[in-house]
């Protein structure tokens, strides 16, 4: 019988990509998005279902998990949905701020937390999620993407001893830059004055051509998500 994968952030990019590579190897797909209407392309395929879900919205992710097990067995949630900010953090606001850690790291911990029984009671499940080579690493000017990054890394570690004896699997993928929507969609602080060299020097390293013509094909990172979905490895370091 065809497996199911739960996908977050589907709309574009290494989400979209995921869904598509997924849908190829004949897996049933349920692609959620903030807005599923724009995204017609991902409906032609009879074996993807569009569902909507902010990842922000607490009630959404509860009636979106009903729907989404009302169809059948999930057998893997991938949480993708996230985003990039750059800039120095005296810059921020406090709303920006509170709304990349909603996004990035409580989105994840919720729609995880909102599936924990369905994969206990299915006795198997793996759960995945995108954190970045920024998870791992730290440069100026990302620090509120790589708290979110740093957190989920931490959180997936602890979860692993949690679950991994109910047999339910849980890890991270670490993409490092990857050609998809992300650096258009990254949220640019005001510059600010008292960084303006340093930032200046940053810029013309991050967004050179060198670095612009080196992006990872958001394929490849699905190929990753692929084998991470498939190997039955647990992640325990
Ligand atoms: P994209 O901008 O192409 O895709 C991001 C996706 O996240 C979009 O579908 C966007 O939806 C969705 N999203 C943002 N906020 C929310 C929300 N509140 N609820 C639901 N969906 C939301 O970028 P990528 O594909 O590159 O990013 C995917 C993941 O990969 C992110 O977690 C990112 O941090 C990570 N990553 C990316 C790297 C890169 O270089 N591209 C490198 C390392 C990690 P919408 O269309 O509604 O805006």
């Amino acid at each position: 019988m065809a497996k199911t994968i739960f996908i977050t952030g589907a709309s574009s990019g290494i989400g979209k990509s995921t869904a598509i590579y997924f849908a190829n190897k004949g897996w049933k797909v349920i692609a959620t998005m903030r807005n599923p209407q724009t995204v017609t392309d991902l409906g032609e395929y009879e074996n993807i279902t569009l569902l909507p879900l902010d990842v922000t919205n607490v009630e959404q992710i509860k009636s979106t998990y009903e729907k989404a097990v009302s169809l059948g067995n999930i057998d893997v949630v991938l949480n993708n949905a996230g985003y990039g900010t750059v800039g120095a953090l005296e810059g921020t606001t406090d709303k920006e701020i509170e709304q990349v850690v909603n996004t990035n790291l409580l989105g994840a911990i919720r729609v995880t937390k909102e599936f924990i029984p369905h994969f206990r009671e299915n006795k198997g499940g793996v759960f995945i999620t995108i954190s970045s080579i920024g998870g791992l690493v730290a440069y100026p000017f990302f620090s509120l993407y790589h708290a979110t990054k740093w957190a989920v890394e931490g959180w997936t570690e602890s979860m692993a001893f949690e679950l991994n004896r109910l047999g339910i699997q849980i890890k991270t993928v670490q993409p490092g830059p990857t050609k998809t929507d992300f650096v258009g969609r990254s949220l640019v602080i005001p510059e600010h004055p008292a960084y303006d060299d340093f930032f200046d020097g940053f810029k013309k390293v991050f967004f050179s051509d060198e670095v612009i013509n080196s992006l990872a094909a958001a394929e490849t990172v699905s190929e990753v998500i692929y084998e991470a979905a498939t190997d039955g490895k647990n992640q325990l370091r």
